[in-house]
Parts: structure tokens; sequence; C-alpha cells
């Protein structure tokens, strides 16, 4: 016997049990995104590699051992897209939707990180990328923020937790950047063999190290927020005023400095109870040189990521999973040829009349009793029978298959009345 095939490692199938859950949380996010003002658009899952070097850093995780990198058959370097703003700034340079405007865009889809599947941890996962161009903030900032606070309440999500961070300006980065290698070259013995990598290279990605023995040293490292420039800090003071003002609740939190390199001033992430060591389900942050640095004119940015699989596991732990009401209303049984043929125009004249309907029709044939059956699994409310006496009668057979009342004959016009009521 020939090998079962299987899905490539961390690459996972989302099952019809679970889509429901999923199609029902992308529906109200699409929805309020709308109602934000936000529009959408599709970037391609494959680009040059060099965007993704030159956007996200050499000197990060993602770049350095995440991407998923070939060769084409012309010999081009090409990378699955790790995440979405680099093609969208990308796409909005291309395109010149950027300089002089705003936008406000949204994607959604998935990436690819070579990483070690675990909960909440796939190498093909999905995102909801929000971004907006063109704005300074912190208006816009808070904007973000607020969606997404309002988003976890229209979802109803249990447990989730806001966390907040400023890096300054690019300049007082650098200086920072400075305090920060000196602190680590006193401590140089401590390092583990990734942070004395990145001493000299990229030492704030130290900070970001999840390695438990680095901890403690990472936790008496000098802090940025101690080192920000005056106009980040009135920024960053603003935004948490707005923020007070519509009473979202957050914790500041000076080891924030995200996965990324080109983040300036406003750092956020949402963290879920119900996630365990995977517990950051959404996180974001301005990012104001990055179209300059992809060679732009240069346009203010923000964003944030919303990671798909973990934003369910929190939906269903909070749950959501009713949102999975997807079975027919009717099922509609047919014995004999002559029905069939007329149960398909019937059904068809159904669905006519009931664009909302939820109806299922019986194929592969099989007894009346079989076909009961099937109706009953499908968890439909109602079975719609056409056998040889409802033709002869020209009426259909309706049995409520969820309370015990017996079977009776219905007109098609009354049938049509009976379904309106449950497909609104
Ligand atoms: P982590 O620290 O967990 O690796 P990250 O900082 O690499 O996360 P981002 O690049 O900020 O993650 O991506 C935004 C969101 O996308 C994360 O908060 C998370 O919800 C989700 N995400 C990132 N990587 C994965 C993955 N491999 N599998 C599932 N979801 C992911
Ligand atoms: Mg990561």
């Amino acid at each position: 016997m020939a090998h079962t095939l299987q899905a490539i490692r961390g690459m996972n199938d989302i099952l019809p049990t679970d889509t429901p859950l999923w199609a029902g949380i992308e529906t109200i996010m699409r929805n309020l995104l709308n109602r934000y003002g936000y529009q959408e658009m599709r970037v391609p899952l494959l680009e040059s590699t060099e965007l993704f070097k030159r956007s996200i850093g050499e000197v990060t995780d993602i770049v350095e051992k995440e991407m998923y990198t070939f060769n084409d058959r012309n010999g081009d370097s090409l990378t699955l897209r790790p995440e979405a703003t680099a093609g969208f700034v990308r796409a909005g340079i291309q395109h010149g939707l950027l300089h002089n405007q705003t936008q406000r865009l949204w994607c959604m889809g998935p990436m690819f990180r070579y990483e070690k599947p675990q909960k909440g941890r796939s190498r093909q996962f999905h995102q909801l990328n929000v971004e907006a161009f063109g704005l300074t903030g912190p208006d816009i900032d808070a904007e973000m923020i607020g969606l997404t606070a309002r988003l976890w309440r229209e979802l109803g999500l249990t447990g989730v937790h806001l966390q907040l961070n400023s890096l300054g300006s690019a300049e007082s980065r650098s200086a920072y950047r400075d305090h920060l290698i000196h602190y680590f070259e006193k401590h140089y013995e401590q390092l583990d063999a990734d942070s004395r990598n990145r001493l000299y290279r990229n030492p704030l990605r130290i900070l970001d190290s999840k390695n438990p023995q680095m901890a403690e040293l990472i936790a008496a490292a000098p802090l940025l927020i101690d080192h920000i420039d005056a106009a980040s800090a009135s920024h960053f003071e603003d935004l948490r005023a707005r923020l007070d003002q519509v009473g979202i609740p957050y914790t500041l939190n000076p080891r924030l400095v995200r996965g990324l390199d080109y983040y300036n001033r406003t750092v956020f992430e949402w963290v879920g109870d119900h996630l365990g060591a995977q517990n950051t389900f959404c996180g974001g942050g301005r990012y104001d040189g990055l179209v300059a640095h992809l060679g732009g004119r240069s346009t203010p940015g923000i964003g944030f990521a919303i990671g798909l699989e973990r934003l369910v596991l929190i939906a269903a732990a909070s749950g959501l999973d009713k949102l999975s009401a997807h079975s027919p209303q009717a099922y509609l049984i047919m014995v004999g040829s002559r029905a069939e043929q007329q149960g398909m125009a019937l059904a068809e004249r159904l669905r006519d009349q009931l664009p909302r309907l939820r109806l299922t029709i019986n194929c592969g044939g099989g007894s009346l009793k079989n076909q009961f059956k099937r109706a009953d699994r499908s968890g439909a409310h109602y079975a719609l029978v056409l056998g040889d006496d409802e033709l002869a009668s020209g009426k259909i057979g309706v049995k409520p298959l969820r309370h015990t009342e017996p079977q009776h004959a219905l007109a098609e016009a009354a049938l049509v009345d009976l379904l309106r009521q449950i497909s609104t």
C-alpha cells in the first residue's frame, strides 16, 4: 500500500467544523473595519526576498531564521510573506497611494514562518493586518487601539489586556542603543550565543530574547522609555490621555520592543490569559521611517496585526463557538425519480423567493427512512417530503425535526410563508 500523504508540518487544515467560527469572526472584523472607514487591499503572498530583508531588518528572528526563501526558475530570490506591512508599503509606493494622502487599509490572509510548531504557533498562520498612512498621530494611534478594543468587545472576548510602550524617535533610539551596548558589555559572560551575536549589530533585539537564562539580565537593563526625546514623550502622553478618555485600560510595559526593526514611538500588544506561552495575539506600532527607507517619499505609518489562530483560541475559550450555527434550516427528501426532478425545481423556486434560506436537498437517493436519518443528522429544523402521495396531491410534506409535531402537508405558497419565518 502506498504511504498516506500528510500535510506539511506546521501547515494546518481548518476543518468544516471549525470554519463557521473563523468565518463568523472574519465577518465581524470586516464589518467593523468598514464602519471605521478602512478599505481592503490585497497584496501577493510572494515578494522579492530583498523587500523583507530591507523592511523587517537583517538582524531579526524572521529574516535570520524564519523565512521560506527560494529561487524561482529564473534564479530570482523570492520569499513567502512572513508579515504584510512590507508588501503594503511596497504596493503603496508602487501605486502612488501614500505621498500627501491618508490611507486606512486592511488585509487578511496567510503568512509563513519556519518556526517550531506548537499551540498558537504554526508555519502557515493567518493575520488581519490594519495599516494607516499619512497620519502622524496620536489621534490615529488611539483610533487603532480603540478599534481593537471594540473588536474584542463585539467578539465577547474575556481575559485580554493591553500593553503599551513608546520607542521614541530613531535618534533617541540610537542614543539608547549605546547605553544598552555599554550595559551588556559589562555583563558579557552572562550573554547567550544569540545575544553575543546581536550585541553590536542590534542590541535592542536582545531585550526580545525568550531565553529564561537571560531574563534577569534583561530585567535590570536600562529602559528605553527613560531615554526618549521630548516630542515622543508628549506624543505618548497625549495617546495615554485619549485612551483614558474613552476608558481603555492598559499596562505600561517598558520592555515591549516588538520583533521588527522598523517601529518608532507607539508600540502595543494585546495579551490573552487563555493562551499559555504564546500569549500575544495582536501587536502593532508606529513606523514613520519605513516608507522612506523603502524608497518612497517620507510618509508616516502605523499598523497592527492580529494572529487569527490565537484569536480563534481565545474566542473558543470565551464561549464563542456558538457562532457556528450553520446547519440547514430545511432538508428536502425526495422518493422516486419523478419526485427528484420536481424536487430540484421546487428547491430552486424556494431559493428564488427566500434568498436567506439554508436548504439542503437530498442527493444519492435512498429510502424514505434513510433520507429522514440524513435530514435529522444535518441539524435541519424541517424535513420537506416529496413522494408519490405529495406529487398526486400537489402539496409538500412538512415534518418538524426538533419537536414532536406530526407531519402535515402544505401547498407551496404556505410552505414559502412558513420558511420565510425561520430564514430571516
Ligand atoms: P511571537 O513573539 O509569538 O513569535 P511575533 O512578535 O513574532 O510573535 P508578530 O510578528 O508581531 O509576532 O505578528 C503579529 C501576530 O501574529 C502575533 O501576535 C501572533 O498572534 C501572530 N503570529 C506570529 N507568528 C505566528 C505563528 N508562527 N503562528 C501563529 N501566529 C503567529
Ligand atoms: Mg515570532
